[in-house]
């Protein structure tokens, strides 16, 4: 077995000496580990801050899931390994296409390398739309094993590494819409590392509690006190424990709690014709019921000779618009892949998000809650915190900055001052 570590996108890891656990907590803004130190409801997470390392984090824009995930597993920016937002507009057919197929991904995670040296590991996600990115190329061969909560029930040895999952795990499954989904994947990833002792863990949860709840709601509290207990007991099992999140979070309702939308596509079409352009919501999924695929960063592709320029002119007019970007300066200011983007970036304020048309959008999902949503630069900020005191050099890296969370495995892995 090899154990000298491995190199990926520039980064050399060196083999972990304890297992590494890296929590990307969906949609946990930092404000909901300040607001919970504050009321006494994380006492784990507030001793990895004291004794170990606190910080916030920048994270990509689009502050979106899918690319920041990627960004965390594989260890670089969206220009590296390709994955820019949940959806995008293919060039070459003109269709939405969602961004989820391993073939997108330009690169090897950090699981899926070390698996490959013989190290176990374990990627565990909430959604299953990460699960064949997160798993690419992973070697399932020394006990290694990739799998979702919301599949729990479909898992094989030949594709998961695993199966068994909901008795191996001692859960039902949990619902698709539920804070259970999250711990579900906590729980199983407890379990792994007391039985199997991988190398690393990739736990990625899902924001449905953060959408719906702000920090200090009973629900919010309640969610990030299971979180924190549960981030003890990795501690307790001798694991380095590093947690961050794919985005933050923010409220998007007017003072009446109704959504703040900016409908970009019916503004563009009374402005310049239908069909003269198409908005993309890179949020949308298939799980829509809690934002409506409303979020904070839209991109515009424009046919038919529409000058992105005049796009550019509109967008920068509307009320709750906070910037908006021509294609290259949108990809070099955001590390962005060139071929993939629109040729017009429109980016809105925290307390504004911004959809295509609004016949096209369900709110219906949204039961009478706010509106909280993410996508922007205003919700890139997310947290970065280790249980152990981090090196000398490591340290010193921080405090230059900027700190980005897709460093979160190099300092977990290579950056902590271990007893
Ligand atoms: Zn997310």
């Amino acid at each position: 077995m090899d154990r000298a570590g491995i190199e990926l996108n520039g980064v050399w890891y060196r083999w972990p000496s304890r297992p590494i656990v890296v929590v990307c907590i969906d949609g946990g803004d930092p404000a909901y580990f300040e607001r919970g130190v504050r009321d006494g409801i994380v006492p784990n997470v507030e001793r990895f801050m004291k004794q170990g390392f606190g910080a916030v984090a920048e994270g990509n824009v689009p502050s979106f899931t899918c690319p920041n995930n990627m960004s965390i597993a594989t260890g670089s920016p969206q220009s590296v390994h390709g994955i820019s937002g949940n959806f995008y507009l293919d060039p070459d057919t003109g269709e939405a296409v969602v961004m989820t197929g391993p073939e997108l991904l330009r690169t090897r995670t950090v699981m899926a390398e070390f698996s490959r040296h013989g190290a176990r590991v374990a990627s565990i996600t909430a959604k299953d739309k990460l699960r064949r990115q997160l798993g690419k190329d992973m070697d399932l061969g020394a006990g290694s094993v990739n799998f979702s909560s919301e599949c729990a029930d479909e898992c094989t040895l030949a594709e998961h590494g695993i199966e068994n999952v909901l008795e191996f795990v001692g859960m039902p499954k949990p619902h698709m819409y539920s804070p259970k989904l999250s711990l579900f994947v906590l729980e199983a990833g407890l379990e792994l590392l007391a039985e199997r002792r991988p190398d690393i863990l990739y736990l990625s949860l899902t924001d449905y509690i953060q959408h719906k709840y702000a920090p200090g709601e009973r629900e919010a509290d309640r969610y990030y006190r299971d979180l924190d207990e549960r981030f003890g007991r990795f501690d307790a099992l001798g694991a380095v424990v590093a947690l961050t999140a794919d985005h933050g979070m923010s409220d998007k309702s007017h003072v009446d709690g109704s959504p703040r939308v900016i409908w970009l596509q019916d503004v563009l079409d009374a402005r310049f014709g239908k069909g003269s352009s198409t908005v993309i919501c890179p949020i949308t999924d298939r799980f829509v019921a809690h934002h409506g695929a409303l979020g904070g960063f839209v991109r515009v592709y424009c046919h038919g000779g529409l000058d992105p320029e005049n796009v550019r002119r509109v967008a920068r007019g509307l009320a709750g618009v906070e910037a908006v970007h021509d294609k290259a300066t949108a990809a070099r200011l955001y590390d962005l892949p060139l071929d993939r983007e629109g040729d017009v970036v429109v980016i809105s304020r925290s307390d504004a998000c911004i959809g295509a048309a609004e016949a096209d959008h369900d709110l219906s999902g949204l039961e009478g809650h706010r509106l909280r949503s993410h996508g922007g630069v205003s919700e890139s900020r997310v947290p970065f915190i280790l249980n152990h005191p981090l090196r000398p050099e490591y340290a010193a890296r921080a405090a230059a900055g900027p700190l980005r969370s897709y460093q979160i495995f190099d300092f977990a892995i290579n950056g902590v001052d271990l007893p």
